[in-house]
């Protein structure tokens, strides 16, 4: 064992260099090309350029031996290749959807490329998000993630935000950019990222993956801007325009709490960084999932697009009459938080809730019933000696057995789930029905699964 960690501790610290001789490498060759372009521009025409009267795009010799099998495409070219080294591409998430996105976007050229995420490495997210590794463990995922494309490709330059994006920071950070991609995972971005998308004039390609799901779009399309359509007035919707009132929290699952097949978020990542680069090269707007959403299931591999409304004539922020002229809190707004590790919910009073070390007292007595009220799967996966599996849903159809269960049972009557709060809601589906001589019984343990591996048994899985 002694022999395993000082092995592992010599691999991290030759890492931690590898690192700092890498982050060297990149600014020495970043400043090398830099004074390349310099001098292109002041003498030879080998860099990148666009005559804007004669539309004369040339490309230097290392961007045609980099690029050209994309430059072959009759829908790329040259102009096109130039357009995508030009291009700056905000990349909102770097975890399932934003890895495979920031990876074909760094690797086709795309001259900037920023990644916004406030949130760190976990092991239970490498399973799909591919540009971390398990030494980026604990590291911001935009840095974790930047230093991976960088080493793709050290000819584009990438900014990593190591922030939430919110109604303070967003225009800030987005004006910088020609294109958002929507790799988040909630409501309250979704919205704030539309929003912005229409205040700043930029389009959005929304993506989502949950279960064997995915979802594709392309938010606030705006003809004038395009190189193709410009003299357009079409508009595609925004986000508000199609879903105008938020899905109810209730609604809402994320990948922590229902789970995610890996390949799904990378096929919709790799196509969310398609129709970033068809938008570059000049796409129109047929041709874009503009008005239309992709959804796939790989199920059974299906696979469809379908129609979505028009720009809403009303729509409180993309009409030519806004209700709203600002971003606004969308935490408010959708009544639920962006950052799903700090939900906390206290929807029970003291009486009816325990401590991890207090249920490993109350485990001693033969009359305590512990339920669990996570899925078969979670339940499936690790669960507490002697818990009963009771997900959520069946509380709520079983709930006169549960009644009468309790009443019968001397013991206290205790819920558990992964973090302390499904149990909660469960433990007050029992109460509000339950008569107040046995309320008393009812018992929520603070923090779920995750408090009793800390508190009680370090040997207990954390997901
Ligand atoms: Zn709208």
């Amino acid at each position: 064992m002694d022999q395993i960690q000082k092995v592992e501790q010599e691999i991290l610290e030759l890492r931690q260099k590898l690192r700092e001789k890498e982050d060297e490498l990149y600014a020495l060759k970043l400043n090398y090309h830099s004074s390349q372009s310099a001098q292109a521009h002041n003498g030879d025409e080998s860099q990148i350029t666009e005559e804007t009267t004669i539309k004369q795009w040339t490309l230097p010799k290392w961007a045609i031996e980099r690029y050209s099998r994309q430059i072959l495409l009759r829908e790329i070219g040259v102009a096109g290749q130039a357009r995508i080294c030009a291009a700056k591409v905000l990349i909102v998430g770097a975890g399932g959807l934003g890895c495979p996105a920031a990876m074909y976007l760094a690797g086709a050229g795309v001259g900037e490329i920023g990644i916004v995420d406030y949130d760190t490495v976990e092991i239970s997210n490498i399973h799909r998000q591919l540009l971390h590794r398990e030494i980026d463990t604990d590291v911001n995922k935009a840095e974790s993630a930047a230093r991976a494309i960088r080493s793709i490709n050290s000819h584009i330059k990438v900014t990593p935000y190591k922030v939430q994006l919110d109604s303070t920071n967003a225009i800030q950070i987005a004006s910088k950019y020609d294109v958002v991609l929507d790799c988040t995972d909630n409501a309250p971005t979704r919205y704030l990222l539309s929003d912005l998308c229409v205040l700043a004039k930029l389009p959005l390609i929304s993506g989502s993956a949950l279960k064997l799901e995915g979802q594709l779009t392309v938010y606030c399309y705006r003809a004038d801007l395009h190189s193709v359509d410009k003299s357009s007035t079409y508009r595609g919707p925004c986000y508000r325009c199609v879903f105008s009132v938020p899905p109810s929290p209730d609604a809402l699952g994320s990948c922590s709490q229902h789970g995610v097949a890996p390949p799904v978020p990378g096929v919709i990542g790799t196509l969310q960084a398609t129709e970033a680069l068809k938008f570059i090269i000049g796409h129109p707007s047929r041709n874009l999932l503009v008005e239309r959403m992709l959804i796939m299931d790989v199920d059974d591999m299906s696979c469809k697009v379908v129609q979505l409304r028009p720009r809403n004539p009303m729509c409180a922020i993309c009409s030519d009459t806004p209700t709203i002229t600002q971003l606004i809190d969308y935490e408010v707004f959708c009544k639920t938080q962006a950052k799903e590790k700090e939900l906390d919910l206290k929807i029970l009073p003291p009486m009816n809730r325990i401590t991890a070390v207090e249920l490993q007292t109350l485990l001693l007595s033969k009359s305590t019933l512990l339920l669990d009220v996570r899925s078969a799967a979670e339940f499936d996966m690790c669960n507490i000696d002697g818990a009963d599996n009771w997900p959520i849903d069946y509380v709520d159809r079983r709930l006169e057995e549960l009644l009468k269960k309790t009443e019968e049972n001397d013991g206290a009557v205790v819920f558990i789930c992964r973090r302390g709060n499904d149990s909660q809601i469960a433990a007050k589906m029992l109460l509000d029905k339950l008569p107040e001589a046995h309320r008393h019984k009812v018992k929520d343990m603070e923090g779920g699964l995750h408090a009793w591996a800390k508190y009680v048994d370090k040997d207990f899985p954390v997901y």
